[in-house]
């Protein structure tokens, strides 16, 4: 994959660089609650602002469907920016048209703008030719800084890019960077550990993964429905009993790209879903017909962790068992925490991401130590399915 980065754009002085980064950030009235998506942004903003370069921020904020919704309105998060970049940040009530042509139009060198709500435009989602053109208007230059957004095909990801010299941002090529290496050209072998909830939302990923890694570690509820459909009986646990033909196809195809599967040894069953609940480490040929699998046992772990150990390069998506509830965390924590240490070591590129796994791997402790920890989930998700990301395609040159 090759892209222009911000070492690409040799004078930015003066120029207007449209900048799409994702502020979809969690608010309670005007209040933003986790600023983690703003300070992901900050290098390129700064560094295109201490560059001397116009940088006009272009985001979306919730589903506003192409209405004015005052709800979903950017303005209350141009002063949270703002604070933690440490500079004046202004805003305008629109993203095309007079206004924000106005606000352009009064930027100094190294100003920041952030421009009002792209979905506030129908054209924004329809990838509307003449929408993308409108905000091309504004731009010298567009960097795309918002990979998290990069699965969509809209105006500000894809059709803006096509139109002006376009750029990774900083954070965009952190990302592209870290993927590439985990899947890209891995350093081999590969590993992937794949868990949550259902096999039926990620077909596709599992299909793609088994013709890329090496070995692969299904976990999690959607391990039953592997087991189930290799005869255990697993009792009264979340499983997907009618995808038993898609899981036998999918050891199949594993089988044919010399893909090794690694299914549970042994679980932890209880009688209820909740925390603390009574619970019991069984094999896989003892799992009671009332209980359920909420977890992987001492055996399972100790395999993990030996896959772990032969591997060069780790692929992580989903928890392997139902870690928000004690102790059905212990398999999830016991494997995060092996997966950080072999990588604070040296031995290991680990790169984990989507749904659920950013807040699993928080919660062992072990987020701070992975080579890279994506907080992009549906983009993240798309890219393990294999599937092109229009907003990074779009940056290709
Ligand atoms: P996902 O969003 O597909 O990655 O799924 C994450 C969810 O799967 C978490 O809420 C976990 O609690 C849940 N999960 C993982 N293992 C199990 C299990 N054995 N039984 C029920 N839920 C599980």
């Amino acid at each position: 994959m090759s892209f222009k980065t911000l070492d690409d754009l040799t004078d930015p002085a003066g120029k207007r660089a449209l900048v799409r980064v994702d502020l979809n950030v969690p608010m309670d009235g005007d209040r933003v609650t986790d600023a983690t998506r703003i300070e992901r942004v900050l290098p390129t903003i700064r560094e295109l602002s201490d560059k001397g370069a116009k940088v006009i921020l272009l985001a979306h904020f919730g589903r506003p469907k192409g209405e004015r919704v005052t709800s979903m309105s950017l303005a209350p998060v141009a002063p949270a920016v703002a604070d933690l970049l440490g500079k004046p940040v202004a805003f305008a009530d629109d993203c095309i048209g007079q206004s924000g042509a106005d606000a352009v139009g009064a930027m100094a060198n190294g100003d920041v703008l952030l421009l009002e709500n792209t979905r506030y435009h129908k054209g924004e989602e329809k990838n509307d030719p003449e929408f993308a053109k409108a905000l091309a208007a504004n731009g010298d230059i567009y960097v795309n800084d918002a990979f998290s957004a990069a699965h969509r095909a809209h105006g500000s990801t894809e059709g803006v890019a096509k139109l002006l010299p376009a750029y990774a941002g900083r954070t965009m090529q952190a990302e592209l960077e870290a993927l590439g290496a985990a899947l890209g050209e891995p350093v081999r072998p590969v590993l992937a550990v794949v868990g949550g909830a259902k096999v039926s939302s990620k077909i596709d990923l599992l299909e793609n993964l088994v013709s890329r890694v090496d070995m692969l570690v299904i976990g999690g509820g959607m391990a039953n429905t592997f087991l189930a459909a290799q005869g255990v009986n697993v009792g009264k646990s979340l499983c997907e009993h009618d995808l038993a033909s898609t899981a036998k196809k999918i050891l199949a195809a594993a089988d044919v790209a010399n893909c090794e599967i690694v299914l549970p040894d042994d679980a932890v069953v209880a009688w209820e879903f909740k925390a603390g609940a009574d619970n019991k480490t069984v094999s896989l040929d003892a799992v009671p017909s009332d209980a359920m699998i909420l977890d992987a046992g001492n055996a399972s772990i100790e395999t993990v962790k030996t896959k772990i150990d032969a591997a060069k390069t780790l692929v992580w998506n989903g928890p392997l068992g139902a870690f928000e509830i004690a102790p059905f965390d212990k398999a999830t924590v016991a494997a995060a925490k092996h997966a950080a240490e072999n990588t604070k070591s040296g031995k290991l590129n680990s790169v984990a991401g989507g749904g659920d796994t950013v807040a699993a791997l928080n919660h062992a402790g072990a987020a701070e130590s992975f080579s890279y920890v994506s907080t992009a989930g549906g983009a993240f998700l798309e890219w393990l399915e294999g599937k092109e990301l229009p907003g990074v395609k779009a940056l290709e040159g």
